[in-house]
């Protein structure tokens, strides 16, 4: 019996609660069916999310298709929550895409595409909403060809459109109107086709065409297509029937040691921590004892050991306690204290290392306060609670009175938190406006250099640094020339290196850069680690000062699909966002522009772009680059004992 973990993908109200909930009524799972619209519906787990009506966490069900247990990844549909999705595509064999036949494809499509393809995962999508006026089929098909850039073959065809009575009805698989196209399809990609269809002179038999199709939608190379409706439930046997026979496809490696990967954290009421694994081989069983590897900021990996308490597997769609659960399956792990999102364990096969794209970090930030100043204590400890849940939230304590900032997408996920927080940990909160987070680069190289014995230096430490400018996204490239201090103190000097580097000249972080350690000196036995730590920021920020920074400010590419006459209003209004045009075709009605434009801008561009293009426009924005600021540079609020005041910061020091 094999397992197979599929997530359904949106734009937000394509359907994909709707259809989760009837995907999980006809297979039996279910005895009711719910509706988003009165709350009801089985996969929205957060209370906020049955009154928001959209959803958050990943929830998990499953249900029983023959001989194949499916479990179901519910994953969020709106933009601010793209990471998340992102980090669950590692964990699943297949996706689900609907999209609604009246809204067609969306903004949100294009970025979810991106992320199933550099997954690699194998799609399949469903056109919903067959029933609602003004539903498609040509226009949205020929959309996800041009839009998405994908490859489809249509295994349903609908009848009826924009009625309540639209029905679907399956493709002829042996009429030649379906093989052809398929066939010219698959030669794109596979030399075996092409080698076939001229050794049988162009009458390839159906079994070669299914296994070659097959194939090719496993490699995500080809993407089937079917219509429905998740309201009236049209189509949706077929779809379930597409599941089993493109995505079930027992992949699953038996008899290998343990391998998985820790996909997500939660507490429990009691406050315990709970893991969320994806097994991908092996067995795990209760007081097993598990290595968790995970890579920490040097760039090595470190091995923490656990034992499991408890297992909870999914049968049934429920979490149920079990003894043992194996590879394919997603259970719950109780135990793992230490266990942090994107750890694994076992062998750390590519398949457990699948990362997806790259993502970057949340470009604004914005300061959260209690309502009752008493509750600050509370909310830092509620706060890392939630950071330890999502990787994505990341705190910054802004000044000595506790404040504390965190780092967004945007602002409903500001929303989520302020009523996670109020609910769930009783804690009224207030966001002030969100950032944009800068980071500073070096402008030139500097040197620095602090004595033992000289009148400045009150510690027992001798430092010198040479700092330089290093290749954006290169990371902090670190070296020490000849010296022979403890290890300790090495691992104290390297430690503080890091944690200088968090506030640059301005304050903001300088991710890029190369120092070298040039000169060490210390004196035994009176010389500590603390030595080291105090005196690294001094000489470093020293060095800083003389090699210079510049802060940058993030920008996103903004790619655009346009109708031509509308290239006027939507350009000035690029400009006016300080955007700039890199690229302009247009192709007979449509225009498309590649734009580069302030992240802090981009929200305000995507509100009004509907207006601006009559609701045919079609873009999708990346991170591009973090761009020097030629203005007076913004400078964000110092945290901690200030190395660029050295009384101050030796004040601080003895204070601390
Ligand atoms: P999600 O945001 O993608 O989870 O979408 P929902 O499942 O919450 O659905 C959004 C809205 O579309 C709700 O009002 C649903 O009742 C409605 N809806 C979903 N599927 C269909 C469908 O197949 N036909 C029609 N007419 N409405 C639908």
């Amino acid at each position: 019996m094999g397992i197979v973990n599929i997530g359904i993908l949106a734009h937000v109200d394509a359907g994909k609660t709707t259809l989760t909930e009837r995907i999980l009524f006809e297979t039996g799972f279910i005895k009711a069916l719910g509706s988003v619209d009165k709350g009801t519906t089985q996969t929205d787990t957060l209370a906020l999310e049955r009154s928001r009506g959209i959803t958050i966490q990943a929830a998990v069900a499953s249900f029983q298709l023959h001989t194949h247990t499916i479990n179901l990844i519910d994953t969020p549909g709106h933009a601010d929550f793209i990471a998340e999705v992102e980090r669950s595509l590692r964990i699943l064999d297949g996706v689900v895409l609907v999209i609604s036949a009246v809204e067609g494809v969306q903004p949100q499509t294009r970025r979810l595409v991106h992320a199933i393809r550099a997954a690699r995962l194998p799609l399949l999508i469903f056109i919903n909403k067959i029933d609602r006026i003004g539903a498609r089929d040509q226009g949205v098909l020929n959309d996800i060809r041009q839009k998405l850039d994908l490859r489809i073959v249509p295994c349903t065809a609908p009848t009826g459109l924009g009625e309540r009575s639209a029905t679907v009805t399956a493709a002829d698989r042996t009429a030649s109107a379906w093989q052809e196209p398929v066939i010219d399809l698959l030669a794109e990609t596979n030399e075996q086709v092409i080698a076939e269809f001229e050794r049988t002179d162009g009458q390839l038999s159906q079994e070669f065409i299914t296994a070659a199709l097959c194939r090719a939608v496993v490699d995500g190379e080809v993407v089937p297509v079917y219509f429905g409706s998740a309201i009236t439930g049209v189509g949706v046997p077929a779809l379930l029937a597409g599941i089993e026979e493109w995505l079930a496809t027992d992949s699953v490696p038996a008899g290998e040691p343990v391998s998985g990967l820790i996909f997500k954290i939660t507490r429990k009421g009691s406050g315990e921590k709970v893991a969320y694994i994806r097994l991908f081989t092996g067995h795990l069983a209760v007081r097993q004892r598990v290595i968790l590897h995970r890579q920490n900021r040097f760039g090595e990996t470190e091995a923490f050991e656990e034992r499991i308490t408890g297992i909870d597997r999914f049968t049934a769609g429920t979490a149920n306690q079990a003894e043992q659960a194996s590879a394919g399956e997603i259970v719950i792990a109780h135990g793992l204290r230490t266990a942090q999102i994107g750890d694994y364990f076992g062998e750390a096969t590519a398949w457990a290392l699948r990362q997806g794209r790259a993502f970057p970090a949340p470009a604004l930030e914005s300061v959260v306060q209690p309502n009752d100043p008493a509750q600050i204590a509370q909310l830092r400890t509620a706060l890392e609670q939630m950071a330890e849940q999502d990787p994505l939230i990341a705190l910054r304590q802004r000044n000595d009175a506790g404040e504390v900032s965190v780092r967004l997408y945007g602002e409903v996920q500001k929303e989520v938190l302020l009523d996670t927080l109020a609910q769930e940990y009783g804690i009224g909160v207030t966001f002030g406006p969100s950032q944009t987070i800068c980071i500073e680069r070096l402008v030139g190289t500097g040197e620095a250099a602090s004595y033992i014995g000289h009148p400045d230096n009150p510690f027992y430490a001798t430092i010198a640094f040479q700092i330089a400018p290093a290749r954006p996204d290169s990371g902090l490239h670190y070296s020490r020339e000849l010296g022979s201090l403890p290890p300790a103190f090495y691992r104290a000097i390297e430690e503080t290196i890091h944690e200088t580097l968090k506030q640059g000249l301005l304050g903001w972080e300088v991710p890029d850069c190369a120092v070298t350690l040039t000169t060490t000196g210390y004196s035994s036995p009176l010389s500590t680690a603390a030595d080291f730590r105090n005196l690294v920021p001094l000489v470093l920020m020293e060095a800083m000062h003389r090699a210079g920074t510049l802060v940058c400010e993030p920008f996103d590419e903004l790619l655009l699909d346009i109708p031509a006459d509308t290239y006027g209003a939507v350009c000035s209004a690029v400009l006016n966002a300080r955007g700039t045009l890199q690229d302009t075709q247009t192709d007979g009605e449509t225009s498309r522009l590649v734009c580069l434009i302030p992240t802090a801008e981009l929200r305000a561009i995507e509100q009004q772009l509907p207006r601006l293009t009559r609701g045919d426009g079609g873009w999708e924005s990346h991170f591009a680059a973090y761009i020097p600021i030629t203005t007076t540079p913004p400078a964000r609020e110092r945290v901690g004992p200030n190395p660029l005041n050295r009384p101050h910061y030796l004040a601080e020091i003895a204070r601390l």
